[in-house]
């Protein structure tokens, strides 16, 4: 009988958790004409950045994306890339 340790190990990478920005300064609400800080969250293509890379949490995340919608209805933002 060759027993082989088939347990897979949990991957715990990097120790450093992400904290939402938002949460950290305690925003409630994200301004969609604050286009410097938005355009952090989009890509070069205009689109808005996935969860896991920006570190935002779920409800900043979709008020994020609320921001980032009427900045680009007023033509703040780029529409591209949706
Ligand atoms: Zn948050």
């Amino acid at each position: 009988m060759d027993e082989k340790p088939a347990v897979k190990r949990p991957m715990r990478r990097g120790s450093r958790r992400k904290v939402c920005a938002f949460c950290q300064e305690k925003v409630e609400f994200i301004d969609y004409k604050d286009v410097n800080r938005l355009k952090k969250y989009i890509t070069e293509g205009g689109k808005i950045l996935p969860r896991r890379m920006s570190g935002t949490c779920a409800m900043h995340q979709r008020e994020l994306s609320n921001a980032i919608k009427k900045a680009r209805i007023v033509a703040l933002l780029p529409f591209r890339g949706e």
